[in-house]
């Protein structure tokens, strides 16, 4: 294990609770906790058990004034979060209380942690691996009982017990395929060409059916991105409203995302839905609005589905028919809004496809819309498969591994040499490895890493 620093953090969040925990981490965790923890009992902080919680008050480093009474756990290294000595001080909770705790903490040696060193220690310290690492950000960020889920599993290691299996089957096939290129004879190299893409084959399989996964995995992770499209007053933030108002998610600000579009997160059985309101669409020379109807270009682009909303009870005009348009082959669902008023819409040619009547008004057709958005994404059926591909990185890196056992299978199978297949075969190697951090670089690591919170 390598040596490091002892760091501190608040673990909790701030604002008026019960308790705060500071959480500390590193070699000299108990030394520093000593110096400003006074026990109940008189008996010395150094002394105490590993994995106890002892009950005293945090005093001043000087002056050896009370600041809070606290309980103070310790975790001996390895057995902790990080695999180092860790300390947790249980004080009141509140900012006041919790920075003096903290600053004394400070005083006393430990220097303030950074955004996920704490889980980074415990990559680095090879406690977990780095998806079982990412896992637990999921964890804190889950928007759905079932997005917690699927992460809950990725933490405990199914995703990286799949991905090391596929890593050793590949070193044997690369241990195989020396042994040939060592002693080269024709025949030889020829069994074992077969014998290395059959297990190739194999092996792409189990990449495809991870892959497989991976749409689903995504929207689990980071929600179904839907936008709302429509005509002013066809009824679209009275649909949101409509969909809101039994399925809000409630959800924590990512920092630096811009409000000026309305975006909500319901949970629909399960499925966290990021919901757009976008403005129109409609061509236009006045420069604000121009830059609104561009950003709803952009929300629309980038939406997994589209809801278009049109109005039950007006006909079709222009506006309608240039967002069919421009809506084209993405994936979309057709609301027939206003169900409730008299019928005045009139398709007039136009080919809306299958549609669903709706009233958002009174909350007709709002469930069978709800179905047909599992419909589309989870077959109807929302079950995390055992292991799932949540994270957009680990996808990619799937992918591109994909590719080199592919183009490996490929060189085999046409009779090249088996020691140009192993140069593909090594590189998927390593693109696995980047998913479990093996073969990751430090600054990707560290990027990572700096996308959590402090304090975990
Ligand atoms: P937006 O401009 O598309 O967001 O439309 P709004 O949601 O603001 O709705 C425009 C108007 O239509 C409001 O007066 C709503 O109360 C009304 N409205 C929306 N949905 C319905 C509905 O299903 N039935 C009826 N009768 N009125 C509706």
């Amino acid at each position: 294990m390598r040596e490091y620093e002892t760091i501190a953090a608040i673990s909790t969040s701030l604002g008026e609770s019960g308790v705060s925990i500071i959480k500390l981490s590193g070699g000299n965790a108990k030394e520093i906790a000593a110096k400003i923890f006074k026990q109940k009992n008189n008996s010395d902080f150094l002394k105490a058990k590993p994995w106890t919680m002892n009950y005293g008050h945090v005093v001043d480093i000087d002056s050896g004034e009370i600041i809070d009474e606290v309980l103070v756990s310790y975790f001996q290294g390895p057995r902790s979060f990080t695999a180092e000595d860790v300390v947790e001080i249980n004080c009141h909770g509140g900012r006041i209380a919790t920075e003096s705790v903290l600053n004394t903490v400070f005083q006393a040696g430990a220097r303030p942690a950074e955004p996920g060193e704490f889980t980074k220690r415990a990559f680095l310290n090879g406690r977990i691996d780095l998806s079982q690492a990412e896992a637990v950000i999921d964890i804190i960020q889950a928007k759905t009982e079932l997005s917690m889920k699927s992460a809950v599993s990725q933490s405990g290691g199914k995703l990286s017990g799949e991905i090391t299996d596929i890593r050793n089957q590949i070193l044997n096939l690369l241990a195989f395929i020396e042994v040939t290129v060592d002693f080269p004879e024709e025949d030889l190299e020829f069994t074992t060409g077969n014998e290395v893409s059959e297990k190739l084959t194999h092996l792409l399989l189990k990449v495809s059916d991870l892959l497989k996964t991976s749409e689903e995995g995504k929207i689990l992770r980071e929600g179904l991105s839907i936008a709302i499209i429509g005509k002013p007053n066809v009824g679209k933030s009275s649909l949101l409203n409509a969909l809101l108002k039994e399925n809000r998610a409630i959800v924590t600000d990512v920092p630096g995302t811009t409000r000026d579009i309305i975006e909500e997160y319901l949970n629909i059985d399960g499925i966290p839905i990021k919901i757009t309101d976008t403005a129109g669409i409609r061509e236009t020379d006045d420069i604000v609005e121009k830059i609104g109807v561009d950003r709803s270009k952009s929300k629309i682009d980038e939406a997994d589905l589209i809801v278009f909303v049109l109005d039950h009870s007006r006909p079709l005009d222009q506006e309608d028919k240039d967002i069919v348009k421009y809506i084209g082959n993405r994936k979309s669902i057709t609301l027939i809004n206003k169900i409730d008023l008299e019928e005045q819409i009139n398709p007039d040619g136009i080919d809306l496809g299958a549609t669903i009547g709706v009233s958002a008004l009174n909350g007709y057709g709002i469930n069978e819309l709800k179905d047909k958005i599992k419909e589309l994404f989870f077959h109807g059926n929302i079950e995390i498969t055992d292991v799932m591909v949540t994270n957009r990185r680990h996808k990619e890196a799937l992918m591109r591994a994909h590719e080199k056992m592919t183009a490996a299978k490929t060189a085999i199978d046409q009779g090249i040499s088996l020691d140009l297949a192993a140069i593909d075969i090594n590189a998927a190697w390593n693109y696995f490895g980047e998913i479990t951090g093996d073969t990751l670089s430090e600054d990707l690591v560290d990027k990572i890493f700096s996308d959590f919170c402090i304090g975990k």
